[in-house]
């Protein structure tokens, strides 16, 4: 199904950013990813112009002996081992964006997951609060919902994926991804489009 023609925002109805991944390890760190630095300046200049969105984090939060790392049998280095470096949010999150309401705040709009050592987790929509209310259930019904973040071909296309499983209204911020590889991401990008996903 190729559902673009039928993408109808509902006018009025507040659109919720979803940002996904912004973490050191997937910039700067083990897992550093392509486009990663502009794509948070995109992403903050986004939150910035668009003061009445409302903004949720999305974060990679490992046990040290995750599934996901190669000593464990997984298929990618350590990282955003929970309390390190690597796993905190990029800070221009919380000094470059204007409005307190939109930066990360940890008991209320930052949304972890990957949290248990057996279980890989790439998709945000099961991804827990401090309250351990879910993505998911946050969500009001058909929501209008704009997703960016890292990567593209992991966390953003399965998340994406459940969004839409869901009934929301999915637009991704082309600009605002960082990706492993860049065919990974074009095949992604196509995948999402397919699905019905707005690219913006
Ligand atoms: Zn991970």
């Amino acid at each position: 199904m190729t559902s673009n023609d039928n993408f109808i925002p509902e006018i009025g109805n507040r659109t919720i950013h979803i940002v996904i991944d912004v973490l050191n390890d997937f910039i700067s760190g083990s897992m550093a990813c392509l486009h990663a630095k502009e794509a948070i300046s995109k992403i903050t200049e986004r939150i910035n112009s668009h003061p009445n969105e409302e903004v949720l984090f999305v974060c990679d939060a490992h046990p040290s002996n995750h599934i996901s790392f190669l000593e464990q049998g997984g298929n990618w280095p350590p990282h955003c081992v929970k309390h390190s470096f690597g796993q905190q949010i990029d800070l221009a999150f919380y000094t470059c964006i204007s409005l307190p309401a939109q930066r990360p705040r940890i008991s209320n709009n930052i949304f972890e997951k990957g949290t248990h050592s057996d279980y890989e987790e790439y998709s945000g929509y099961n991804a827990l609060n401090t309250n351990g209310i879910t993505l998911g259930d946050t969500l009001p019904k058909k929501q209008h919902i704009l997703v960016s973040g890292i990567a593209t071909e992991f966390c953003i296309l399965e998340t994406v994926k459940d969004l839409i499983q869901n009934n929301h209204q999915v637009e991704v911020l082309h600009e605002g991804l960082a990706y492993v590889t860049l065919e990974g991401h074009k095949q992604a990008m196509a995948q999402m489009r397919e699905l019905g996903a707005k690219i913006v």
